[in-house]
């Protein structure tokens, strides 16, 4: 039996499920692929069979740099040996706010945190402080994290938690109106997504008139503007992933990326909001860890100063362009949409993706992790080489396939 299967069995008896959340193979992916990992270097897993892949949802996002990233690791490390927790924060802690600041343009204060659940709730609760008005506007389906109040579907919340949220649908000027309408004098926020990144689905980029026109009925209503960059966060841009669209949030929610896997969550938000936050309690045991913020300051340095979001955009268009042409050759309709750093691989007219799975399977045993519905991530440490060989990968899977 692999080892994988041994563990599976071991876990079966002490998960309820087998394996809870994204990670849940089980639930989620497609035949071949590996629960349990064992190593992780660059832009390459092994699992429990020291099978190896070229990894293209990096941890789902968190890593960046690539794993083990020499002079992150090091970073962490010189700080963990000095002090990890304590009974105030490090010195690093403002060293961090005061780079994460000057780098993101709206921000004139940060909070850390842990993850992405953190940062969204926080973000909320400082909007609801400032208008003193508790509707906040979530585009639906977008995921903003497994809390109750935004896990809005999942037994296990109550519908009393998502009463003071109403739904608009990204991208739609008339139904972001419509729901400002809906609530009635008493709107806090709209929180809004970097770009459309709803799993399972084809994947929008934000229209710039409707980036503009939440900026004006935030306004208009004295409301905050959200913008949860936890996924796209340092992908697409070292500012937020709306400043190209010339628009600025009030509040941005960071995560995943910004400590290269190391766990740190933030929020930044500008001066009107600095005494609105200042007056929410908002805490957690582990947030003022320094290691993490340490590996932070290393990671925003090397995104600045290697300007990752561009090299990523390289890196993303050739295996764009190149699956293409593929598709196009081998006689398959390929639906590639989102921004090509954070690649959505889909086939048309597969609405339960089994052509989808069936591809994303046959790759897992070609040594190539992707995911047949869910966005995908480039890092900096794919190369070239990493691209042409997963590309020949995806040429010998679709030649068998058609
Ligand atoms: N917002 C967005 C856009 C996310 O993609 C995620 C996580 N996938 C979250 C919030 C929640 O982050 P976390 O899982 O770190 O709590």
């Amino acid at each position: 039996m692999t080892t994988d299967k041994q563990l599976r069995q071991r876990g079966e008896r002490v998960f309820p499920g087998g394996m809870y959340g994204h990670m849940s193979t089980y639930r989620l992916m497609p035949e071949g692929y590996p629960q349990y990992f064992r190593k992780a270097d660059g832009c390459r897993l092994w699992d429990v069979e020291d099978n190896e892949y070229i990894d293209y949802m990096c941890s789902y996002g968190p890593m960046l740099l690539g794993y083990n990233h020499p002079l992150i690791r090091e970073a962490a490390d010189r700080q963990r040996n000095q002090i990890d927790i304590g009974n105030g924060p490090a010195e690093v802690i403002v060293e961090l706010a005061e780079k994460f600041i000057s780098q993101v343009s709206h921000a004139d204060w940060a909070i850390f945190a842990k993850n992405g659940n953190d940062s969204t709730t926080i973000a909320m609760m400082c909007a609801r402080a400032k208008a003193h008005k508790s509707v906040i506007l979530v585009a639906h389906g977008a995921y903003h994290g497994s809390q109750p109040w935004t896990n809005r579907t999942a037994p296990g919340s109550a519908q009393s938690e998502h009463d003071a949220f109403i739904t608009y649908r990204f991208n739609d000027i008339e139904s972001l109106e419509a729901a400002v309408q809906r609530s009635n004098g008493a709107l806090a926020g709209i929180m809004v997504s970097a770009f459309k990144h709803d799993a399972g689905k084809p994947q929008q980029l934000t229209d710039p008139a409707f980036a503009h026109r939440v900026r004006e009925l935030c306004d208009k209503h004295d409301a905050a503007l959200i913008l949860d960059d936890v996924r796209a966060g340092l992908r697409l841009s070292t500012d937020t992933s709306w400043s190209a669209l010339g628009v600025q949030p009030d509040i941005s929610a960071w995560g995943k990326a910004i400590a290269n896997g190391e766990p740190l969550a933030g929020v930044l938000g500008s001066e009107s909001y600095r005494d609105a936050m200042a007056s929410v309690f908002v805490t957690g045991s582990f947030w003022y860890q320094a290691a993490p913020m340490a590996a932070a300051i290393k990671t925003l340095s090397i995104v600045n100063e290697n300007e990752i979001p561009k090299m990523l955009e390289g890196l993303g268009q050739k295996l764009r362009d190149g699956l293409y042409k593929q598709a196009q050759r081998h006689g398959f309709g390929i639906v590639q949409s989102g921004p090509v750093q954070m690649p959505t691989i889909m086939f048309e007219d597969d609405k339960e993706f089994t052509r989808g799975k069936d591809f994303c399977s046959q790759l897992i045993k070609e040594g190539i992790y992707f995911h047949p519905w869910h966005n995908m991530f480039l890092s900096a440490a794919h190369t070239d080489a990493d691209i042409d060989q997963t590309l020949d990968a995806t040429d010998r899977v679709l030649a068998r396939l058609s």
